[in-house]
């Protein structure tokens, strides 16, 4: 991903806190064989108030405590041990823990967990945690960007909300489908276009493979350097460049958020092939509006070198990242000599210019 949400976004987790307090003394109790405390004292007393009017809660706790006083002791520690480490999200991600799924789990317990877990995911609008998540995240956003592909765009925190994905799949890691440190907001294309329930752990072989971990990463890098003009797509307004995106570092996490969100597809078709042209109009404009008029191989490459950097300048706004690639790959093809490229580029931004006076 381009760049990582701020892990004190996920400060206010109090909900998913409170849950496994109370989950943990649920097993506690029955492996003791003691009483548990009723509704609402089973809530921790820092929580207690805001939650015992929760009587939704309780039925699902409730209908998990039974389905789980049923099951051998061994069952219960496997699921509780299940609960921990399905919420140990950056050792999940980064490969240095596995953990068991819900399908791993006894049946009986499967739609106790899911039910009592889609409600608590629920229930963080309803106690608006969700909100306060998402504008923290929005305010230290460097732009209002989705990170997972750079181009949707994020409304305010007053607008309708963006979607919030569950990192690790609910379908399969019920236990963290409230936990914040799962839940990312995305655009809304990735979210229901690419990742779908998409599991970001596994391979489709079935392997373990490493992600990136949303509230734990740097960004990365995107180079159109080896991308070669003239040998992509043929269009109706001349030949496209053939494509090559590169990240760096070029790590297995990159193979992952390629693979699960289509990236590398989605930058050649609905962007660079699909912008290359009014990019170089853009150019053109640019140009006009720095007074630069080039009239040498020199000229052209300096203009391109400073359009490049002004784009860099923009970050991740309005796709700049991607522009900014573009024109870096113009100038290091147009310094190689690439005199059909040269050409091109100067017959749209300099028309009147048929031959170029070559620098002295
Ligand atoms: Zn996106």
């Amino acid at each position: 991903m381009l760049f990582g949400y701020p892990v004190s976004a996920t400060a206010e987790n109090w909900f998913h806190e409170c849950l496994r307090e109370i989950l943990c003394s649920i097993h506690t109790s029955l492996k003791a064989a003691t009483t548990l405390p009723a509704w609402p004292e089973i809530i921790p007393a820092r929580y207690r108030k805001r939650l015992e009017k929760r009587r939704g809660l309780e039925d699902r706790l409730n209908n998990y405590k039974t389905s789980l006083e049923k099951l051998t002791t061994e069952e219960q520690n496997r699921i509780l041990q299940a609960f921990h480490d399905q919420n140990q999200i950056d050792l999940l991600l980064s490969c240095q823990l596995n953990c068991e799924t819900i399908t791993d789990l006894p049946k009986a317990i499967h739609e106790p967990v899911k039910n009592l877990f889609e409600f608590g995911f629920e229930l963080l609008t309803k106690l608006e945690i969700r909100d306060k998540h998402y504008k923290v995240i929005y305010d230290a956003a460097p732009s209002h960007t989705c990170p997972f592909c750079g181009c949707e765009y994020f409304d305010a925190p007053e607008a309708p909300r963006e979607a919030l994905d569950h990192y690790l799949a609910e379908s399969k890691y019920p236990f963290a489908a409230s936990n914040l440190r799962n839940l990312v907001p995305m655009g809304n294309k990735c979210n229901s276009r690419y990742k779908l329930a998409k599991d970001i752990l596994l391979r489709n072989d079935g392997t373990r493979r490493k992600s990136f971990d949303p509230y734990n990463c740097t960004g990365i890098r995107l180079s159109l350097e080896n991308s070669q003009p003239f040998a992509g797509t043929l269009t109706p307004t001349g030949q496209l460049p053939q494509w090559q995106i590169e990240f760096s570092p070029n790590t297995e996490e990159v193979i992952t958020w390629d693979e699960v969100f289509h990236i590398r597809e989605r930058y050649e078709r609905d962007v660079l092939n699909a912008e290359f042209t009014s990019w170089l109009r853009y150019f053109k404009s640019w140009c006009k509006s720095a007074n630069i008029v080039p009239s040498s191989d020199q000229e052209l490459m300096d203009a391109l070198n400073r359009c490049a950097t002004h784009c860099e300048e923009m970050g991740i706004s309005d796709r700049a990242f991607l522009k900014a690639a573009v024109f870096r790959m113009l100038h290091t093809h147009c310094q190689q000599g690439d005199q059909r490229l040269i050409s091109l580029i100067i017959s749209i931004v300099n028309p009147g210019q048929t031959n170029l006076r070559q620098a002295p």
